[in-house]
């Protein structure tokens, strides 16, 4: 088995490879190394090998981690966020990349008023229709943001998705694909405090292709710390 410090060389080759293949800047792709399931002690060694960025599902778990690992990382909340748990995602993450709604986003503001900071958030977007997925869908992606740009504590930074897994990485191209059209256009309605610099798109088994079609942030968690546990 290989090293976490290994595996995080690999896949920061794998980045550099995809951007260059799409005529991009490496530097403009970030690394979110996603730690849910992951004990803290491995989560240390990839900070030590470099990792700057983690990615987070579930609030109580990151607090521990948080707790133990401290603030020498950013940290970025990429899972369902309940609106009861609003006042610890301000605490403890730089950026939310999962807003579902415009009432978890008015949450947010109120919690991020009193906490005296301006919330990074992404909206994330459900391309696939599907069930099961959350993410605001596509033809309210507009009026959301529109309604959020009254919101003075939260910046919206730009849209997250997560295609229908696959095994196949070329699946995923579409929604990619799709995502950055969406940017495109929201982009073009310049709307107060509406920012699209980021693209959070692709994880371990696809981000080579999310990274050729704009990814701005790669969230990858197998690829670096192995395969995760099933969940107890
Ligand atoms: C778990 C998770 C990831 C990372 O998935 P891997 O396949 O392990 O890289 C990325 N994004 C979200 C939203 C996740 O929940």
């Amino acid at each position: 088995m290989r090293t976490i410090a290994e595996n995080l060389a690999r896949v920061r080759e794998r980045i550099e490879a995809a951007a260059n293949r799409a005529g991009r800047d490496p530097q403009t792709v970030r690394l979110v190394a996603v730690t849910k399931t992951v004990e803290p002690e491995r989560i240390r060694e990839a900070l030590d090998a470099g990792a700057k960025t983690f990615g987070e599902n579930y609030i109580q778990e990151a607090q521990k981690k948080i707790l133990v690992l401290g603030t020498q990382a950013s940290w970025h909340f990429i899972g369902h966020l309940q609106k009861n748990k609003a006042k610890y995602a301000v605490r403890l993450f730089e950026s939310i990349h999962s807003i579902d709604g415009f009432a978890l986003a008015e949450e947010l503001n109120r919690v991020a008023l009193k906490e005296g900071k301006v919330q990074n958030i992404l909206l994330q977007v459900d391309l696939g229709g599907e069930e099961t997925k959350f993410g605001v869908p596509e033809e309210t992606v507009i009026k959301i943001c529109e309604n959020i740009s009254g919101l003075e504590a939260v910046r919206v930074k730009g849209l997250m998705t997560l295609p229908p897994f696959s095994d196949e990485p070329e699946d995923s191209r579409p929604y990619f694909k799709k995502l950055r059209l969406l940017q495109d256009r929201l982009a073009e309605l310049k709307i107060p405090r509406i920012s699209m610099e980021e693209l959070s798109m692709g994880m371990s088994g696809d981000f080579e292709v999310a990274i050729e079609e704009g990814a701005t942030l790669v969230r990858v968690g197998t690829a670096i710390f192995g395969p995760r546990l099933p969940k107890r």
